[in-house]
């Protein structure tokens, strides 16, 4: 196969890029497909309706069905909370049709965190239907989801033909916050989750370092103002990309997310960087990123979305 066949690229499919306070729908998520598989990354809230606005705005066609994984780089229910729309789009749709339990991606402190803290009150408890009485049975995270650990070291942990590779930022969350790399067929797609660039001089190394080493694409948050709020910002961002990557990389290989709604009516303030665009579908090979134009109709709803 040759470096310009299909099975060398990576779709990534943009649900959401903004956090809480925006007026734009959906909190920064993404899906990669990879060959056949895709796996949902930060699953926003509102899963379904992310999906299907992505579908409108691209011209894709994504589907819950198709999606047998998730992963999340942290707690936070700007990252998380669409885990229980797919869980409950698996458990009562999918599974009753026979289909098999999706995978949960994580690190064994993150995926515990999320059961206990965020999943477990809304699906720790479910009525069985085949009782009279509807009883009340208790659930737990194996009734939802085949769960898989990944390693935190750095190395890849092989998932089907996926590899994933994590570093923990610094961020102020139980069960911490990972910034993540996926590779497949040599393509390889960076997140830095949340993270605040370390500003103490001392050995902890910047998610940046980690992520810029070998990603063909780097999805990076630039989430508040100031570093102690647990984020990197804009500018911060610009004075360290120096150290570990050229202009020319910065400009081609770094997409923003988790950005104020400000930027997207001045797209200029971000350079060297790119905004990833919501709900847009882009394609990702060797050295290269391409972004699919919006549909007629998506473009009408883009602008809908975005006037004031
Ligand atoms: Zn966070
Ligand atoms: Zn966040």
């Amino acid at each position: 196969m040759d470096s310009e066949d299909a099975e060398d690229k990576m779709n990534v499919y943009v649900l959401g890029v903004s956090s809480f306070c925006s007026g734009l729908p959906f909190f920064p998520s993404f899906v990669l497909q990879y060959g056949a598989d895709y796996l949902l990354v930060d699953p926003t809230a509102n899963l379904s309706s992310a999906i299907r606005l992505c579908n409108k705005v691209s011209g894709s066609r994504l589907s819950m069905a198709d999606i047998d994984a998730c992963f999340i780089s942290h707690i936070h229910s700007d990252h998380s909370s669409g885990a229980i729309d797919f869980a409950i789009s698996k458990y009562y749709k999918e599974a009753k049709r026979g289909n098999r339990r999706p995978q949960f991606l994580g690190p064994a402190e993150v995926v515990d965190a999320c059961w206990d803290l965020v999943l477990k009150g809304t699906l720790g408890v479910t009525f069985g239907s085949a009782v009279p009485d509807y009883q009340e049975i208790g659930l737990g995270f194996d009734s939802f989801f085949r769960r898989v650990e990944l390693g935190v070291d750095g190395s890849p942990t092989r998932v089907g033909g996926l590899e994933v590779m994590l570093r923990k930022g610094i961020h102020a969350v139980k069960g911490g916050s990972y910034a993540s790399k996926f590779r497949w067929n040599g393509v390889t797609v960076g997140y830095s989750g949340d993270t605040a660039p370390n500003m103490n001089g001392n050995d902890v190394p910047d998610v940046l370092e980690f992520l810029a080493d070998d990603c063909d694409m780097i999805i990076y948050e630039v989430g508040g103002s100031h570093p102690v709020e647990g984020h990197t910002p804009l500018a911060i961002l610009r004075s360290r990309i120096a150290d570990y990557l050229s202009a020319d990389d910065a400009a081609r290989k770094v997409f923003l997310i988790h950005y104020p709604d400000s930027f997207l009516n001045e797209p200029l303030q971000v350079i060297p960087f790119q905004l990833i665009q919501p709900w847009h579908c882009y394609t990702v090979s060797r050295g290269r990123v391409e972004v699919g134009e919006p549909t007629p109709k998506g473009r009408n709803l883009l602008k809908a979305i975005m006037s004031d």
